[in-house]
């Protein structure tokens, strides 16, 4: 085990097999707030050594989508580092290197085994009830010197580690699950290099991990099964063990492993469906950890300062989207007027064509429209859709049917229209706002003899287009006086 001493160094060791998915997010956000929260380093790797299945472009992928999530690495691609490369496809020297030391301390050894041979003594094993049930170790007494010759004549070889006889039980001391024992008799000599030269995962990342001096390895649980294999790894390089911390599964609402049945599984399908990275990062360090047993909303710098291998659950956590939600949308109304024009609104309406990028817009007139709009805005995408009758004209405006049926086909309302015409057309143009024009309302619905909920109504969907919009008075000053009273003219061809 590492002392607690030593500088801490985390990794994030994605395969560039897929895009990133919430899982794996949960592992990069767990090892980067684990870094920092103790001033350790955070190092990128690409785990890219199966060729069949990794690509450039899920690599760019994944580096987008962290640098989104705000995972800054310390080392690692594109930033490089004192002990790099950080793809593993860059390293195969080092792993043949390792391999080769291994072999000449006789700590591994050349396998020449044909696929019939193995399938032929573990089939025999089975037979015989054999409680290990593991490679028989059959070219793991060929004398070396043979060894090498029928490797030097060309006959296809792997190199398998020599597990020491009287290794004993490995006990996996885990930080998330405690003290997990593995049963000795189960590890056999396993494949450290294949046949092609290429090294095997549980040995590469032992390499990788001990070359770049990783004291603490935090991913998924489902390599806990693996872990055994890499400490006989660790031992035979004679490399410290670092502490491992397995992290539980992630599950949807049915108590299966979340996975695309339950909905959008990357990241990147986040990002574009319009949630806040903060608010995203902050869900997910909720999905196995938590600050004291009952804070939801927890800043990215509070995780950064506070976040602990000892607050993380060995339960496997449920992808709740519901509460995901609710975090966007609480740090979208954390949020100041002025930060949501310009981070949230401003964007949205851009992207929707409601203005023009770089498009300068009054920034008394875009606050006001943001105190409108931010506390209406559950996603950012409900930023454009709010907004969107402020940056119609009466000529475009859409009007919604069910809300015209029921705010402006009724009787009555045509007379409610002239009487809110009459009594806007009194406010100077230049007083505009949301008082006066409240104010110019408010005896309308004594004036009427009419209860004021109709006569809202009907100036709402005549000024709006429907019903759920924000506040009247506020609304009807960011549209303008002139507008307004042509919308109200427009739908009094629509009242009865
Ligand atoms: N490349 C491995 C994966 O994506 C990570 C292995 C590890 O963290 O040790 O599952």
């Amino acid at each position: 085990m590492s002392d607690s001493t030593t500088p801490v160094r985390v990794r994030f060791a994605p395969s560039p097999t897929g895009k990133l998915h919430v899982g794996g997010a949960r592992t990069a956000i767990y090892n980067w707030a684990f870094a920092r929260s103790h001033h350790g380093t955070f190092i990128l790797r690409i785990d890219d050594t199966d060729p069949t299945r990794s690509t450039e472009e899920n690599t760019q992928i994944i580096l987008r989508a962290l640098r989104w999530l705000g995972l800054d690495w310390d080392e690692g691609p594109e930033v490089g580092g004192d002990f790099g490369p950080y793809e593993q496809t860059e390293r195969a020297e080092l792993y043949r290197a390792a391999a080769r030391r291994l072999w000449d301390e006789g700590r591994a050894y050349p396998c020449f085994c044909t696929p019939d041979q193995l399938a032929a003594d573990k089939a025999a094993a089975q037979e015989r009830k054999d409680p290990f049930q593991g490679y028989q170790r059959r070219c793991r007494g060929l004398d070396p010197a043979e060894a090498r010759s029928r490797v030097e004549a060309g006959e296809p070889y792997v190199l398998r580690i020599k597990v020491p006889l009287d290794r004993g039980d490995v006990v996996v001391h885990d930080a998330v699950h405690g003290d997990v024992t593995f049963d000795a008799k189960e590890l056999d000599d396993f494949v450290i290099q294949r046949t092609d030269g290429t090294p095997t995962y549980n040995f590469a990342t032992v390499v990788d991990d001990a070359a770049m001096r990783i004291t603490h390895v935090i991913r998924g649980d489902d390599h806990l099964s693996n872990t055994p294999r890499q400490i006989m790894v660790y031992e035979a390089l004679g490399a410290p063990v670092p502490t491992f911390a397995h992290l539980s599964m992630i599950l949807g609402a049915d108590g299966k492993k979340l996975s695309k049945r339950h909905g959008a599984t990357n990241v990147e399908e986040y990002r574009d469906a319009g949630y806040l990275s903060d608010a995203f990062v902050n869900y997910l360090a909720l999905l196995g950890w938590s600050l004291d047993g009952e804070t939801t909303i927890v800043p990215r710098a509070t995780l950064a300062a506070r976040f602990s291998l000892d607050h993380v659950s060995k339960n496997p956590a449920t992808f709740d989207p519901d509460k995901l939600d609710w975090i966007n949308a609480t740090y979208l109304n954390a949020m100041s007027d002025d930060e949501f024009a310009r981070k949230v609104m401003v964007p949205e309406l851009v992207s929707a064509h409601l203005m023009a990028p770089g498009e300068r817009r009054d920034p008394a007139w875009l606050r006001a429209l943001a105190r409108v709009v931010k506390p209406r805005t559950k996603m950012s995408a409900d930023a454009a859709r709010v907004a969107a009758p402020v940056f119609a004209t009466a000529a475009t405006l859409a009007y919604d049917e069910k809300s015209v049926a029921k705010g402006l086909a009724r009787q009555g309302a045509g007379a409610i229209l002239d009487a809110a015409s009459e009594a806007l057309g009194t406010v100077d143009a230049a007083d505009w706002t949301a008082e006066a024009v409240d104010t110019a309302l408010e005896a309308l619905p004594e004036e009427l003899g009419l209860k004021k909920r109709l006569v809202f109504q009907a100036v709402r969907v005549a000024v709006c287009g429907n019903l759920v919009s924000p506040p009247l008075g506020e609304t009807m000053a960011l549209v303008g006086k002139d507008d307004c009273l042509a919308r109200v003219a427009r739908a009094r061809t629509m009242a009865l």
